[in-house]
């Protein structure tokens, strides 16, 4: 995508702070951290949602954020880290490439993830249940 800004930082158009770099996947610093060290990884090749995401290179994601965020905590002594994810502007996306932030955390950082827990009416647990799982099968 010519006008993505993830897909300018792959081809080495904009410059970044490059952590790791494999075939497929791309490693960097993000440039406004929620925490210093704040780190986001992407697939090389553009996709907008996680959910496009063919099987073999969300599973190669997957496979790196364990070493990677060893790598992040370890580099910034955090207690802790928080891997966040958005898909679409309503969930916070910015950046219409999928990308998955490491973002390091420490006890009394003052950032806050914390969201309202809701409540379910009696019997509305089961009916999302069933409605997420028939749509997992068709
Ligand atoms: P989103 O809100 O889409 O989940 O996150 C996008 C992230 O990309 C933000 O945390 C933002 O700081 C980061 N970002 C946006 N533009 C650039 C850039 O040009 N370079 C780097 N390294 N990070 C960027
Ligand atoms: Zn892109």
């Amino acid at each position: 995508m010519s006008d993505c800004i993830f897909c300018k930082i792959v081809a080495g158009k904009i410059p970044s702070e490059k952590v790791y770099e494999d075939e497929s996947l791309l490693a960097f610093m993000d440039i406004g951290p929620v925490q210093p060290g704040h780190v986001l990884l992407i697939p090389k090749k553009h996709y907008e949602r996680f959910t496009e995401l063919p099987e073999d290179l969300a599973a190669a994601l997957g496979r790196k954020l364990p070493a990677l965020s060893r790598a992040v905590v370890a580099a910034a002594k955090a207690d802790g880290f928080n891997l966040f994810q958005t898909n679409g502007a309503c969930s916070g996306q910015v950046v219409p490439h999928v990308h998955i932030h490491i973002i390091p955390r420490h006890e009394g950082d003052g950032y806050s993830f914390r969201w309202v827990a809701g409540k379910y009416a009696p019997g509305e647990l089961q009916t999302w249940r069933a409605k997420i799982a028939a749509a997992l099968k068709a």
